[in-house]
């Protein structure tokens, strides 16, 4: 990146630091599980005075994808992807309307065929050949086919997008899917959650900008970077769940001290995402649902979110070792330092609070109004 780039990009972002920008591109890189050594050529695609044109369209949802990506409050990184990309058309944030918008999608669709980036947010209808989900007079199976094909890369925000989410919950009355069963593409990238964070999608297009290719993605086409380890394993609460200690109620002692909600039906253990540590809304830590008392309802995962009721406990299929927490039982100046107390916690402690849980299921504690397991 030489200074003329970096002026251009310092001008959009109000002043920015040299520093505190290649700052920015370091943490990118971080989110993307990449070496901060790519940081020069993220900064050199993001301050590129090309911007790829994004087509965003919606479907069965609520916009709260929208709604979140615009509550991305991270120093100048909205401003960053609103300059980065040229938001050609969004029919919720798009200041034109009726025949002039559609205009402007189709006009940027073809002059952008094969290079532009597709993001659909919502789920599919496909009942009654698609009627239940109808803008500007076609059918939105049919928009996303038409679209999805010219696009240089798709990805499907949030939960609907990606497999139905709340609109194909049972008994799915107007046959909601996933994008992934819409277009013959094979790589939609699905980015699950209600609502995704926002930066796992600047992180996608950031990447995409950069390496003019798609992240890793996993099973389910989820980048791996973001849905690679599950949130139990970062969680906060997870030295109270490795040491037994939980909320049976919410409001009861254990919920106030902010103990481990697993049964109050936290889903953490089977959902794959980085909640945990990305969290929400740059409200401050803690800020997502975990952080603030509620058990996580599994809304990134598939068959988990919307399917499993809220208060059901979730199996712990692996004692997967917790990863950033030192033990809570660990007073200071006993010797150990955070790194060597969360490795034991990884080692011995994940296995402790998974037997524990376990005895307690097996022994019929679930609806005890004890908080600390002996
Ligand atoms: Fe956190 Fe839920 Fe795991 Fe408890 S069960 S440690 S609250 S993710």
């Amino acid at each position: 990146m030489n200074q003329n780039d970096f002026e251009r990009i310092q001008e959009r972002l109000g002043g920015v630091s040299r520093r505190d920008f290649m700052k920015i591109c370091s943490s990118l890189a971080a989110t993307m599980a990449l070496s901060t050594t790519v940081a020069p050529e993220i900064a050199s695609a993001i301050t590129s005075p090309s911007r790829p044109p994004v087509i965003w369209l919606h479907g069965s949802e609520c916009t709260g994808c929208s709604m979140s990506l615009l509550r991305a409050e991270h120093p100048s990184l909205e401003k960053l992807i609103f300059d980065m990309i040229s938001m050609d058309f969004h029919e919720t944030l798009s200041a034109g309307a009726g025949h002039q918008a559609e205009e402007a999608l189709y006009k940027s669709v073809s002059e952008n065929a094969g290079k532009f980036i597709l993001v659909v947010e919502g789920a599919v209808p496909l009942k009654n050949d698609g009627i239940f989900c109808r803008i500007a007079g076609h059918n939105f199976v049919d928009t996303v086919k038409e679209i999805g094909d010219k696009a240089g890369a798709v990805i499907a925000i949030g939960s609907c997008a990606a497999w139905g989410g709340v609109a194909a919950m049972d008994p799915n009355p107007t046959g909601c899917v996933g994008v992934n069963e819409v277009l013959s593409r094979t790589q939609v990238v699905s980015l699950p959650g209600c609502p995704p964070n926002p930066y796992n999608l600047l992180s996608t297009i950031i990447h995409y900008l950069t390496f003019k290719k798609l992240p890793a993605l996993d099973d389910e086409n989820r980048p791996t970077f973001a849905y690679g380890r599950l949130i139990h394993e970062h969680c906060e609460r997870r030295p109270h769940f490795d040491n037994g200690r939980f909320a049976r109620k919410f409001g009861d002692d254990g919920h106030r001290q902010g103990y481990c909600l697993y049964y109050l039906g936290c889903k953490g253990p089977v959902t794959y995402a980085n909640c945990s540590t990305s969290q929400f809304g740059d409200a401050g830590s803690g800020c997502w649902p975990v952080g603030i008392g509620h058990p996580c309802f599994g809304c990134a995962e598939k068959g988990v979110g919307f399917n499993v009721p809220q208060f059901t406990t979730s199996p712990v299929l692996h004692a997967t070792p917790a990863a950033g927490h030192a033990p809570i039982s660990v007073e200071r100046g006993e010797g150990a330092s955070a790194g060597s107390a969360a490795l034991m916690a990884g080692a011995v402690g994940a296995a402790i609070g998974a037997g524990v849980v376990f005895t307690a299921k097996l022994g019929g504690k679930e609806s005890g109004n004890e908080n600390k397991e002996a």
